[in-house]
C-alpha cells in the first residue's frame, strides 16, 4: 500500500511523477503529493486529499519546474486522510522532503523525544517522525543527507520505503528500504524509483530491485551505488523488466476490472505455457523436481495467504489432499504470524500473494524459515519480495493486476496450485498416470473454456440490474465450490458495499438460514460435481422459505434449473477444474452490479492493492 514515485534528470520531473503516480494509484488514495526541488532552490511540496487527479487540479497553477522530484499516494495508515497527513513530508526548515511506505511502530517514543528537543510537528503521521529525525541527525552531527538516513534508520522499528530529497544537492535522491518494495530504473543521465516498476517501464527496462536494509544513493550523473547500514558497498544486480507499457493501460476497456476479466483466456494460457507439456501428459512446475525430497517427505502442507490468495489457497488445499494425500492448513498469513505455530523441517510452507509484497505473508514466511519448513513462493510480480525471500518457487505469469478487486491472478493463482498439486501427486505416485492425463489434456482446454464462460457476459449484465438494490447477498458453495462462494462474496463486498457473506453450502442450516427472505438473493454455486445431489437438497430449502435463487449450474444441468430462478450455464469440466470456471460468472456479475450502483470498480473505497503494511 501507498505508491512512492521518484524521478532525477534533465526532464520536467512534475510530469514523470504525475504519470507515475496514477500507474501506482492502485495502491492507495487517500491523497498524494509531490515534492520538486525548483529551479530556484527551495523545495515546492504540493499535496491534496484524494486521487490524484485532485492534485493534479490543485498544482494547475504552481510552480512546478524543476528535473529532480519524490512523490506520493498514500493509503493512511497513521493519522486521517487529509492534506495535512498527505506525503511528502518536510523537516520543519524546509530543508529536505520524504515520502514513505509502511509503518514506524516506534514512532511514538521518537516523537516524543524530538518533541522534547524542540521540534514541531505538522502531522499525525508516523512518517512526520522519519523526516524530522533524519534533519535532526543531519543539522545536529553536520553529517551528510545520506549519513542522516542511516543513522536514523539505524533507530527506526517498522517497515518502510523511503526517499529522500535535499535543498542544498538537488541532483540526488537517497531511498531506503526494509519490508517494503522499492525499484530504481536506471536510465541515461536519469533515474527513476518506484514502488513497482509499472512507473518505469515507459522510460527504460533496466531496474535494481533494492534488498532489505539497503539505502540507494540515486543520482542524475553517477552511477547507482547501495550501501547497507553499515555503510558497506553491496552489490547491483540489474534485470531487464519484462511487461511492456500497452499491459498497463486499459486497451479500451472502460475500467482495468473488466479488461482483466476477459483476459483470463490469455493469462490462463500464458501461465500453463511450458508446464503442461506433451498434450497434458507432462506437468512441469518449478521447484517441485529440484526440491523433490521436501515434497516426498512433507507430514504437512500449510498454505498461507491473505484475501482472495487465502480464497485460492483454500482450493489449494482441497486440490493437494485430493491428489497428494497430504494433510493441508491454510492460515491466514496474519493471524499465523501470531498464533505460535508449530512448526519443523518436514513442513512445506507454502505463500500466496499476488504482489509478492503482502507484509503478513512475508512475515509468515520468515517464521516458517526460522522454524527449518522448507517455504514455496507463488506471487505474480517478477522480482518481488516473496521469490527473493522463499527456498524455491513460481509465478503465475498472469501480467500486471491494476484493478484493485483481484480476478485474472486469482484463476492463475489456482491455476498454480493445480499444476502444483498434480506435480507433487506424480512425485508421491499418489494418482494414477492414467488420472492425471486426463485432466492434463483437459487443462490445456481451460483458456478456451474460459472465453465460452465470458460469452455469458451480457446474460449476467443483465442479471445484474435486477439484484443492483439488493442489501444482502448470500453465496454458498460446497466442496471445491466453497471457496469459491468467499471469493464471489468478496468481490461483491469489495466494490460494490453490498454485504455479502459467503458459507459452505450445508453450514447455512446452522445459521445463515434465519436471513434468508425473498429480499435476499442467494448464488450457489453448484456445478455437476460429486456433491451435486446434497446441494441440489440445499437450493430446495432456500427455495422453501422464499429466497431467491441464482445458481451457477453446469451445461445441460437438469434439476437445478427446474428450481433456482435464475440459472447461469458454465462449460463441464473435471471436479478440481471446476474453481476457475465457475468463478468468472461471479466475477462478472459483482462488477456489473457494481456499475449499476455508480461505483469505481478499480479504485473501491478504503482499499488498495499490494497491501505492504500490517
Ligand atoms: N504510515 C504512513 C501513513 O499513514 C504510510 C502508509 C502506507 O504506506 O500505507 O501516512
Amino acid at each position: 500500500m501507498c505508491g512512492i514515485v521518484g524521478y532525477v534528470g534533465d526532464r520536467n520531473a512534475y510530469e514523470i511523477l504525475i504519470k507515475g503516480l496514477h500507474r501506482l494509484e492502485y495502491r492507495g488514495y487517500d491523497s498524494a503529493g509531490v515534492a520538486i526541488v525548483s529551479p530556484s532552490g527551495r523545495i515546492n511540496v504540493y499535496k491534496s486529499r484524494g486521487k490524484v487527479s485532485n492534485l493534479e487540479h490543485y498544482c494547475k497553477d504552481k510552480d512546478t519546474a524543476g528535473s529532480t522530484g519524490i512523490a506520493h499516494t498514500r493509503w493512511a495508515t497513521h493519522g486521517e486522510p487529509s492534506d495535512r497527513n498527505a506525503h511528502p513530508h518536510y523537516s520543519e526548515d524546509e530543508e529536505i522532503a520524504l515520502v514513505h511506505n509502511g509503518t514506524i511502530e516506534n514512532y511514538k517514543v521518537l516523537k516524543d523525544a524530538l518533541i522534547q528537543n524542540g521540534c514541531k510537528f505538522q502531522s499525525e503521521t508516523d512518517t512526520e517522525v522519519l523526516v524530522q529525525l533524519i534533519e535532526y541527525i543531519r543539522t545536529n552531527n553536520d553529517c551528510s543527507l545520506v549519513e542522516a538516513v542511516k543513522e536514523a534508520l539505524r533507530q527506526v522499528v517498522g517497515a518502510y520505503a523511503i526517499a529522500v530529497i535535499e535543498k542544498g544537492h538537488p541532483d540526488t535522491i537517497i531511498a531506503a528500504r526494509k519490508s517494503s518494495p522499492l525499484v530504481i530504473g536506471i536510465g541515461e543521465g536519469e533515474m527513476f524509483l518506484a514502488s513497482d516498476a509499472t512507473p518505469i517501464v515507459e522510460y527504460t527496462k533496466d531496474v535494481v530491485y533494492v534488498k532489505d536494509n539497503e539505502i540507494a544513493i540515486v543520482s542524475k550523473n553517477e552511477p547507482l551505488k547501495l550501501v547497507n547500514l553499515n555503510n558497506e558497498e553491496t552489490s547491483i544486480d540489474v534485470k531487464t523488466l519484462e511487461f511492456s507499457i500497452s499491459q498497463l493501460e486499459k486497451g479500451g476497456y472502460p475500467h482495468f476490472m473488466l479488461k482483466e476479466i476477459f483476459e483470463q483466456p490469455t493469462t490462463l494460457r500464458d501461465c500453463i505455457r511450458g508446464r503442461v507439456v506433451e498434450g497434458g501428459k507432462n506437468i512441469i512446475v518449478s521447484g517441485v523436481l529440484d526440491s523433490k525430497d521436501k515434497f516426498l517427505n512433507a507430514k504437512r502442507i500449510i498454505i498461507v495467504a491473505c484475501g482472495t490468495s487465502w480464497h485460492a489457497s483454500l482450493i489449494g488445499k482441497y486440490l493437494i489432499q485430493d491428489m497428494c494425500r497430504i494433510p493441508v492448513e491454510v492460515e491466514y498469513a496474519s493471524e499465523f504470524r501470531y498464533s505460535n505455530p508449530v512448526l519443523d523441517e518436514r513442513d512445506v510452507v507454502i505463500a500466496v500473494s499476488q504482489s509478492g509484497e503482502t507484509a503478513d505473508t512475508l512475515a509468515a514466511i520468515q517464521m516458517a524459515r526460522e522454524a527449518g519448513a522448507y517455504v514455496y513462493g507463488i506471487s505474480n510480480v517478477v522480482g518481488s519480495s516473496i521469490p527473493r525471500n522463499t527456498d524455491s518457487g513460481t509465478y503465475i505469469h498472469v501480467g500486471p493486476e491494476i484493478g484493485v478487486a483481484s480476478t485474472k491472478a486469482f484463476t492463475g493463482q489456482v491455476m498454480v496450485l493445480t499444476l502444483l498439486a498434480m506435480a507433487i501427486a506424480d512425485l508421491r505416485g499418489t494418482m494414477s498416470k492414467e488420472e492425471l492425463d486426463k485432466i492434463g489434456a483437459e487443462i490445456i482446454r481451460i483458456p478456451d473454456y474460459v472465453k465460452q464462460t465470458l460469452e455469458l457476459n451480457e446474460q449476467i449484465e443483465r442479471l445484474s440490474l435486477i439484484f443492483t438494490y439488493a442489501h444482502n447477498f448470500l453465496y454458498l458453495g460446497r466442496g471445491y465450490s466453497y471457496p469459491v462462494a468467499l471469493e464471489g462474496a468478496l468481490k461483491l463486498k469489495e466494490i460494490s458495499y453490498i454485504h455479502a457473506e459467503g458459507y459452505p453450502a450445508a453450514e447455512m442450516k446452522h445459521g445463515p438460514i434465519a436471513l434468508i427472505d425473498a429480499e435476499m438473493p442467494t448464488v450457489i454455486i453448484a456445478p455437476n460435481d460429486h456433491l451435486y445431489e446434497k446441494i441440489v437438497n440445499n437450493v430446495q430449502q432456500v427455495k422453501a422459505r422464499h429466497g431467491s435463487v441464482i445458481a451457477i449450474v453446469t451445461e445441460g444441468d437438469k434439476e437445478i434449473k427446474n428450481i433456482a430462478d435464475y440459472v447461469i450455464e458454465v462449460p463441464d469440466v473435471p471436479e478440481c477444474l471446476t474453481p476457475i470456471i465457475t468463478s468468472v460468472p461471479l466475477q462478472l456479475l459483482s462488477y456489473y452490479i457494481a456499475i449499476n450502483k455508480g461505483k469505481n470498480v478499480d479504485m473501491p473505497r478504503n482499499l488498495a492493492k499490494s497491501v505492504t503494511v500490517e
